[in-house]
């Protein structure tokens, strides 16, 4: 027993010093490091956030809002992690997945499209046409189900190489957005200048309608600048009933926020899709319910 005691001692001491010593590397070591292990074990996932038809209240479409659930750290927000994945390059492999993940999953989804946010480094990778198709034929999903969200940076960076690779997405079927509009130095110029189909008004914008600041005058104009160009305009960031009355009133045909949906599991996004088909196929099953 004495033995087996010391030995289990000896293990345990062993043990203690390996932690100490793996936390003092693990200090030491990168957060890009940390983010290639994550990716090679699985830690990083998707959440995703409905886009709703502002009427109807129909979802249309979701955006697929990649999450990194660290060991030690817990959550790690988009925010922090992105900037980090473009400096090192990870932002490559791991938007692939991304791009892979958000097709397979909406696919079985009848009706509803998918939004996947491209980063300007993903362009300047020569298989990012190519990893869009074999993403939509692995999938099933159709090229017209598939939204890319770009900002400015895509295209500010070698705009010429950006048209010619927007150009070959575009005949893949797919639907380019102009993610956080309003916050940059020319989204105006390249919104008349690029193939876009949709402008997502950035929710600082829709923070401010309400106020007396001007920002409903503003969301008005893109409102406006989106129907003269022929594009469809969604409003990010809805938090209150305030806001999305207003949206309504100016006629703003989609909405996403916090006040509708937040991002969520794709276990939960598929129950909210099929109580939703459930409840179109039966009108009255909810006053049934209430009764
Ligand atoms: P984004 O593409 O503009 O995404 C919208 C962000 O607003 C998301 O934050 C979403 O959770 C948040 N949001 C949605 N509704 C509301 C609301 O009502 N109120 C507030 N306060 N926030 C709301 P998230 O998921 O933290 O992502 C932050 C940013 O990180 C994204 O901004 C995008 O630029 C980047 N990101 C997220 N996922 C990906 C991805 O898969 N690939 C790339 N390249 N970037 C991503
Ligand atoms: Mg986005
Ligand atoms: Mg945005
Ligand atoms: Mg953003």
């Amino acid at each position: 027993a004495a033995l087996y005691r010391s030995k289990q001692d000896g293990r345990n001491i062993y043990s203690y010093y390996s932690l100490e010593r793996h936390e003092r590397i693990a200090a030491h070591r990168s957060l890009a490091e940390e983010m290639r292990r994550g990716i090679s074990v699985g830690e990083f996932f998707l959440e995703y956030q409905p886009r709703y038809e502002t009427n109807s209240r129909a979802i249309r479409s979701v955006e697929a809002l990649v999450r990194w659930a660290h060991p030690e750290r817990g959550r790690i927000s988009p925010a922090d992690f992105i900037p980090l994945a473009e400096r090192s390059g990870l932002i490559v492999p791991l938007g692939e997945w991304i791009l892979r993940t958000a097709c397979q999953t909406v696919a079985p989804l009848d009706g509803i499209g998918v939004s996947v946010n491209v980063s300007p480094v993903q362009f300047r990778d020569d298989d990012l046409v190519a990893i869009v198709a074999s993403a939509l034929a692995e999938s099933g999903l159709a090229g017209s189900r598939l939204e890319l969200e770009i900002t400015e940076g895509v295209l500010m960076e070698d705009a010429e190489r950006a048209r010619g690779i927007i150009g070959e997405l575009k005949a893949l079927g797919v639907k380019l957005a102009m993610d956080d509009f309003g916050t940059g130095y020319s989204s105006m110029s390249y919104l008349c200048d690029f193939p876009f189909d949709v402008i997502k008004i950035d929710r600082k914008f829709i923070a401010d309608i309400e106020g007396s600041g001007g920002g409903r005058a503003v969301v008005q104009a893109i409102l406006g600048l989106g129907r003269s160009l022929g594009l469809s305009v969604t409003a990010e960031g809805v938090e209150t009933n305030g806001q999305l009355a207003l949206l309504a009133r100016d006629q703003c045909r989609e909405v996403q926020g916090y006040l509708l949906a937040r991002p969520m599991p794709e276990d939960r996004l598929r129950d909210l899709v099929a109580g939703a088909a459930e409840a179109e196929d039966e009108p009255d099953a909810r006053d049934i319910a209430a009764a």
